[in-house]
């Protein structure tokens, strides 16, 4: 096995909480001085290698993340972070299969590679971000706290960076790709849409293009703006989580019931669109409870769930006949207005603030 403190490379599965803390990763591995390498992009190989190793019932976001392991593997990385998130926050928990990431690995996987086990665990005296950090570049003989601290500065700033973009309104990938080259651009984006929607779902299942079918273009291409937890603060998505009646448990409740109870309230969004992965229990709990609270809000709402059998050709059509409703939606509510009052102007709505509808 080769030693470790000499390589100072590692493995990132492009898979997982890569879609949130990558930017991070990024900025406290360079500046120790840590060479990252990725796993090659999700392709229909790493899900079906993945699925072979696990039972079917496993979620799609873990198969993927297992086809990532073997593909680093395959690449010749042999020291591969896995790390185990257990709580982001003082009783704010992940699945346990996000828990217990690196056991599942290591029940799975054969071929022989360094783990880098990582425990992060607010819930726990002791299993901070700092203790987290320090196991994670401990194997490659990185001890001194003041280097780690100020790495964990410079993850910080690409972080800091890759959020101020997406929240200009910016793309993922392309703020992604600016935040990595140590830039912060914001661009002017004037393009108006006449259908607005909001796309929920876990980073991984509506960032990985192969997983979700390239979602984001597929609606773009439609003629539809696309909103998503990246564009909101986190002040915003406490109350989205409030107006679902809800209280914080698990810590993916952003992305989901934040989101969703944001852009419930929001007049300017048109629609919501949920992607979750088959057999996902805490997605199945927080869907049913933005399914309740859309019908309260009149607002129309497509659940996709996705696992490694999922079509395009099905998905697309759902997609598609989805937007068309709202098309007709908005076209019918303008002729209405038209025929109530000849004052008033027929307009589409994209700006307009957010209003409170009674739950
Ligand atoms: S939260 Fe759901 S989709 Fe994500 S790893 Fe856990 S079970 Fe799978």
């Amino acid at each position: 096995m080769a030693n470790l403190k000499e390589e100072k490379i590692i493995g990132i599965p492009r898979a997982m909480s890569f879609y949130g803390n990558y930017p991070f990763y990024f900025g406290f591995f360079n500046d120790l001085g840590i060479k990252i390498v990725l796993s090659d992009v999700t392709t229909k190989q790493t899900m079906s290698e993945g699925a072979g190793l696990v039972v079917t019932e496993t979620c799609l976001p873990i198969k993927v993340y297992v086809g990532h392991i073997l593909n680093l593997i395959r690449k010749g990385v042999q020291n591969i972070l896995v790390p185990s998130l257990q709580s982001i926050d003082t009783k704010i928990y992940n699945c346990s299969k996000i828990r217990g990431l690196p056991d599942l690995i290591r029940n799975v996987v054969k071929e022989k590679f360094n783990m880098i086990e990582a425990t992060l665990d607010k819930s726990e005296k002791n299993q901070g971000l700092y203790e987290f950090l320090a196991e994670c570049v401990a194997p490659f003989g990185i001890t001194d706290k003041k280097l780690i601290k100020k790495a964990s500065k410079a993850g910080w700033r690409c972080y800091n960076n890759f959020h101020v973009m997406t929240k200009s309104g910016m793309p993922y990938s392309k703020a992604l790709s600016y935040a990595l080259q140590g830039k912060v651009v914001i661009e002017n984006n004037t393009k108006e849409y006449p259908i607005s929607i909001a796309l929920v779902g876990h980073g991984y299942n509506i960032y990985d293009e192969r997983v979700c079918m390239k979602i984001v273009d597929k609606l773009e291409k439609m003629d539809v703006k696309v909103c998503t937890s990246l564009q909101l603060s986190s002040e915003q998505l406490d109350e989205g989580i409030l107006t679902l009646g809800n209280e914080k448990y698990w810590a993916n409740e952003d992305e989901m019931t934040g989101t969703a109870g944001h852009y419930l309230k929001d007049n300017k969004i048109d629609g919501i669109v949920t992607v979750t992965a088959f057999g996902c229990g805490p997605d199945s709990l927080m869907i049913e409870r933005i399914t309740r609270k859309a019908k309260q809000f009149g607002k129309p709402l497509l659940n996709l769930t996705i696992d490694e059998q999922t079509g395009e050709a099905g998905f697309v059509t759902r997609l598609e006949a989805f937007v068309d409703m709202l098309f007709r939606k908005k076209r019918a509510n303008i002729v209405n207005n038209i025929n109530i009052g000849e004052k008033e102007t027929p307009q589409y709505t994209l700006n307009t603030d957010i209003i409170e509808t009674k739950s």
